[in-house]
This record gives structure tokens, sequence and C-alpha cells, in this order.
């Protein structure tokens, strides 16, 4: 084994916002390793959204850096309406009631507006409703009307516009709302890379979100956010109908509690995996960054852990889009994740090991990896159109790093977000060479990704540029 220090697999996925608007910011960014910029559709206008794509896609061109764009849609987030005070205080034992028909900025000590309709037919008596994240719990204890009224199970601060989650979940308003269908229109304006889907109740959610995205042009990459409990039960479903899954932690802890967290991240890390889907691990992993220059101890566990997991990406949201430390805190994150993957453990795989090989392209991508875990190989490079070859290799565990060998830049792009794969661009008059080989051998001398003696693993189809034709595997040593 080679003994140098290996470029970070696990990929990172930063939110943007005002504390990222200033250029030298963002373009510090990109030099701490940013894979995939995360616009949140939930805060801002489209507007805002257009421009940060645009200095992304500017700074990409100046860099040479391929850098994916994820539109994350706002779902339907159902939140309580304003009070004319801007916020209440609760206390455990007090009443207090959720009205439909309320008006919106008149809340007060005793009542709150809500603007989903149905939010009384969905509750049952009994149920425990979470504001704020789970910081404010109601029970309800009477309903009619369009009125819920509740007891106060855990009080304090409650201000404008916060969030209601059901412990258990149950709550079924669609998860592609007027608001969602329009930013799927600005995220295929964009040619946003990834959209993300929120609180998608099951497959049907995302079967009508890839029709709306192709419909708008868009050829993005589809993310279920896992994010409502009712899920948990059908995860196979779901993951089969999206690109990549979402663990998101925040509203998924509120539903399902806090305790069932761990588990359930691995659970769907490793089913992802297992179905050929990528997944992202989301939310608070480097909460305390918001404010602080360094991550505590258990933040750095939990990134390592979902390192561990196997995750694809870890995800930022507060700490970079508001937070104090963006630039330090992808930083932190990339050298966590380098580290726990150099534990042997990590490069490991028993990925389809018993299984059987279901198509020619995954046969010879596993065929790959599996040489590349037990030679002294420097790399493995696919030539791939639709980068499927490389997401069927990065399942698999492994110290070597993929190449994944492409003539567009927007694939680029979408490979971004999987583990261990790094793009590069080639252009297509190289590919239609006699030797595309050596071509992509000197690329990658000049990248210096190589040197000579080292041995590369290639995959290829027929380098026509047919989709999912790869049926060859060569090792090369470099001269
Ligand atoms: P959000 O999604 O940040 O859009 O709420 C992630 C989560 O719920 O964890
Ligand atoms: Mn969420």
């Amino acid at each position: 084994m080679k003994k140098e220090k290996k470029a970070r697999r696990t990929k990172i996925v930063a939110t943007l916002g005002p504390a990222t608007d200033d250029p030298n910011v963002l373009k510090r960014l990109f030099e701490a390793g940013v894979d995939v910029v995360r616009l949140n559709f939930s805060h801002g206008e489209a507007q805002d959204h257009i421009a940060r794509a645009q200095a992304v896609r500017s700074l990409s061109k100046k860099t040479g850096r391929h850098v994916g764009i994820l539109a994350d849609l706002q779902g339907p987030k159902i939140r309580i309406a304003r009070f004319s005070a801007g916020h209440i205080m609760l206390a455990k034992g007090d009443h207090f009631r959720i009205d439909i028909n309320l008006d919106e900025s008149i809340g007060d000590q005793l009542q709150v507006g809500c603007s989903y309709a149905d939010l009384a037919v969905d509750l049952s008596v009994g149920d425990q409703l979470m504001l704020d994240d789970g910081r404010i719990v109601l029970e309800a204890k009477k309903i009619a009307d369009g009125k819920i009224d509740c007891t106060v199970v855990v009080g304090g601060k409650l201000s404008d516009n916060k969030g209601i989650n059901v412990q258990g979940g149950g709550l079924s308003a669609s998860a592609l709302t007027d608001k969602d269908k329009l930013g799927i229109i600005t995220a295929a304006n964009i040619e946003a890379d990834f959209v993300a889907v929120s609180f998608p109740r099951g497959a049907d959610d995302m079967n009508l979100a890839r029709k709306l995205v192709i419909d708008a042009g868009s050829k993005a990459l589809l993310v279920a956010k896992i994010e409502r409990a009712e899920v948990i039960d059908q995860l196979e479903q779901i993951i089969d109908a999206s690109d990549i899954v979402m663990v998101a932690r925040g509203d998924l802890g509120v539903e399902i509690g806090d305790a069932n967290l761990p588990a359930a991240q691995k659970r769907i890390i490793r089913v992802a995996r297992s179905r050929n889907t990528a997944v992202i691990t989301a939310t608070q992993m480097m909460e305390s960054m918001i404010e602080n220059s360094i991550p505590t101890r258990a933040e750095v566990f939990d990134v390592a852990n979902a390192v561990s997991d196997g995750t694809d990406a870890v995800m930022l949201s507060a700490e970079t889009s508001v937070g104090k430390y963006p630039v330090e805190t992808v930083k932190a994150m990339g050298r966590i994740c380098s580290e726990t993957e150099r534990q042997p453990s990590n490069q490991l795989s028993d990925h389809q090991v018993g299984g059987q090989f279901e198509t020619i392209d995954e046969a010879i991508a596993l065929s790959a990896m599996y040489v590349a875990n037990h030679t002294d190989v420097r790399a493995i490079a696919a030539f791939t159109d639709s980068g499927s070859t490389p997401l069927r290799m990065s399942r698999v565990s492994s110290g070597v790093p993929i190449f994944a060998i492409l003539n567009d830049a927007a694939i680029c792009r979408r490979v971004t977000i999987f583990r261990g794969v790094t793009p590069v661009l080639i252009a297509l008059q190289q590919r239609g060479s006699p030797d595309v080989f050596k071509d992509a051998i000197d690329e990658f001398k000049r990248l210096k990704i190589v040197d000579v003696h080292d041995l590369v693993i290639f995959t290829a189809g027929e380098l026509t540029g047919i989709h999912g034709g790869t049926n060859s595997m060569k090792i090369i040593q470099v001269e």
C-alpha cells in the first residue's frame, strides 16, 4: 500500500446563504473542498437562488472545479402563523389552541393560526405536537371545527412561523406544494444538478416529482429527504424511486424521537448503498460551529460515525449559510472525513458478496473494485457517459480513488456526490482517438494523479458513447 495522503472520499454539501455571499468566502469554500452546494428554497426568493447559482458556476469555470448544485424544495412544512407580539412564553400545563381559521397575524397567549387546512382532520386526540423542532410539545385534547385545543407538555418561548411535526408522523399534506412546482422551474432554469423533495410520503411523491422535473426540462438527480416517520416502513420503495436519499435528521428526529435516529441513519445508509443509491447525512453535524471556530468532540464523532456508516456525503446547513465560520467548518469536516476513511475497516466491503450481479456493467464495475481492493493499484478510471458505472463502483468501500472520465460537464457535476468518485472532463474528440487510454493517462499525469510504474484499472464500453455499455476492464502500467 502506498503511504501518501489520499484525497478525501466522503463528499461535503454546504448550504449557501448570507454568510457565503461574499465572493471571497465562496472562493475559500471552494478551496476548502466543497463538492456540492445546497440552495435552500425554504428561505429567500428565486432571485437569491439564481444569483447564488450564477456565482457558483462562474467560480467553477474560473477554477476548473466541478461543484454540484442541489436545489432543496421547501415542501409542505407545516407552520403556525404569527403572534401580534412576535412570540409568547408557554408554561407546562397551560391551555393553548391552534385554530386554522384564525387570522394569521393575531396569535396571542391563548391561540395561534395555522395555514394547513387539514391539520384538524389529520390529528387525533392524544397526538403529541412537536413545535420548533420539538422544543415545545403540545398534547391534543379536543379537536373540533378546525380548532385543536391542547395542553402544554413542554413549555418555552414560541415565536412566529415555527414548524409543527407530529410524533409518530401522520400529517397527510402532499409533498409537492404550488411553491415547490415553481421551485422546480427555477431549479431547471439554473440547471440544478440535484433536486431534493422535502417530506415525501413515499415512492408516488418521488414519481410525481420526477415527472415535473423532466417536464421542466431538467436532468437533475432526485433526492428523497427521509423525514417522515411513515417512510421508514417503506424505505426500499422510496429508495428505488429516487437517485439519492437524505437522512434528514432534523425533521425525522422530531417525528421518530431522537433516540431512534442513530439506528435509522445506519439502516437508511445500508439499504441505500445496497440498492445502488447514494446517500447524504444531514443536519446539526457541526452545529456548534455556527458560533465557534472548532467543533465539539461529539460533532467530530458524529461526522466520523457517518463516514464509517458508509454515507456518500455529509451536509452542512446553518453552519455555512448563516454561521460565523463557514470556511473553517468545511475544513474541519474535511479533515475528520479524511482521517476516518484511512481506518482499514472503512476500506473493506462485503457489497454484493454472495449476491448475483444483474448487468454486464455491474459485473465489470464490481470486478474492478475487487481487483482494486486486492492489488496495489493507484487508481480506477471509468470511461462513462451517464456516471452509472462509477456509482456502482462507489457502493464498494475502498481506499483506491475512482476517476470518472466524462465528456460532459453536467455529468461531471452529478458524480460529485458519489463517495470516492472524482470527475475528470476529457473532451469528446480525444475520446474518439485510437488510444483513449493513453490520452487518459497523459491527463492523469498532468493532474499528478499517477506516476510512472503505477497500475491503473480502466473500465470502458466500446467507447462509442453508448449509455450503459461498459463491458471491459484493462489494467495498464503507467510508462
Ligand atoms: P431541512 O431538512 O434542513 O430542509 O429541514 C433537513 C432535515 O430536516 O434534517
Ligand atoms: Mn427537514
